[in-house]
């Protein structure tokens, strides 16, 4: 069994034997790790061999059986038309001022993904299926139309118009669904095993009643329209909502510690929806490597299917708590 199907069936809920999955679908990039690599931010985010070198360490050093090159919330936005800064090995990217303000005035670039912020990471990705074989899966990433709304229309004024005009909330989330699912299909056709869907509802922005009547035929729709797993991001508590994403056929959660323990998370997703994650950001920052070996372990026994951080990880993570998710020791 290769590491890259054992990742695809846990994506599944499907284990073979007694060893743990292990990974990730959103960032694994710290300054330590930038060092080690030699490949830095903002060249991690626009340029195809320096983003393709920085994931390729998710399985090489962190020995995680996936690997994820788009490690920003800014890819699909750039390309559509947003001014990014793409940051430092400090700093993560931000997206600029928004540019639209109704769903008359979205327009998507009929050269979308040939423009550099999304042509880069197909790039990225054909390197590492290249390179990697199947020794890991390759997991893309695309956002969800609401999260790409966030960037586009500004959080304040995407959120105000839920309330305001939801008819015109809805026209923006069926505009820019095409942007996730061509996204998504390129991603596919340049060597993506599965895909990370970033849709950010988390509770503070969206209550249960958005998320139902918003986004849960949304999130349905693209687990039909997209032909590979899909692992669904949604950052903090979703615990009000648990029930609904495993009611979208989409294969596996990657959920948020805030949501609660292991096994009560379990409890929530049911039988069907597989899991990722497990390990607290703040932990990874702040505890030790015998910590962050003991949440793993917990997690596991717990039937996380697949075992990593719960999020895009802090910036100054330390290397040696980022090793010990897998156990391996910092040299
Ligand atoms: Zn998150």
């Amino acid at each position: 069994m290769t590491n890259r199907d054992r990742f695809l069936d846990a994506l599944h809920g499907l284990h073979h034997d007694e060893r743990p999955v292990f990974g990730t679908g959103t960032s694994i990039v710290c300054q330590e790790l930038m060092e080690r690599v030699g490949a830095r931010f903002p060249e991690g985010h626009t340029d195809a061999e320096k983003m393709a070198a920085l994931a390729m360490a998710g399985h090489t050093e962190l020995g995680f059986d996936v690997v994820m090159p788009l490690f920003s919330v800014c890819h699909e936005v750039a390309s559509i038309g947003c001014r990014v800064d793409w940051g430092s090995p400090e700093r993560m990217p931000e997206s600029g001022p928004p540019i639209f303000r109704t769903s008359a005035d979205i327009c998507i670039p009929s050269d979308l993904l040939t423009r550099p912020a999304c042509a880069v990471p197909l790039a990225a990705i054909g390197l590492l299926k290249q390179r990697l074989g199947a020794d890991a899966a390759v997991c893309g990433k695309v956002f969800g139309p609401w999260t790409q709304g966030y960037h586009l229309f500004g959080v304040e004024n995407f959120l105000m118009g839920t309330l305001d005009d939801p008819d015109d909330t809805r026209r923006i989330v069926e505009r820019l669904l095409p942007v996730t699912i061509q996204f998504a299909k390129a991603q596919i056709e340049a060597g993506a095993d599965c895909l990370l869907l970033a849709d950010h509802a988390t509770r503070d922005l969206c209550s249960p009643a958005a998320y139902q009547s918003f986004l849960q035929e949304v999130h349905t729709r693209l687990a039909e329209a997209i032909p590979c797993p899909l692992i669904l991001h949604i950052c903090g508590d979703t615990s009000d909502r648990m029930g609904m994403i495993a009611e979208t056929g989409l294969a596996c959660f990657h959920w948020d510690t805030k949501t609660g323990s292991a096994k009560d998370v379990r409890g929530l997703a049911g039988e069907r929806l597989s899991l990722m994650g497990g390990i607290s950001n703040g932990k990874l920052l702040q505890a030790d490597p015998e910590t962050i070996r003991a949440d793993a372990n917990t997690a596991c026994a717990a039937g996380i299917d697949v075992i990593g951080p719960e999020c895009a990880i802090p910036l100054t993570t330390p290397l040696a708590n980022l090793k010990a998710v897998v156990g391996r020791r910092s040299r």
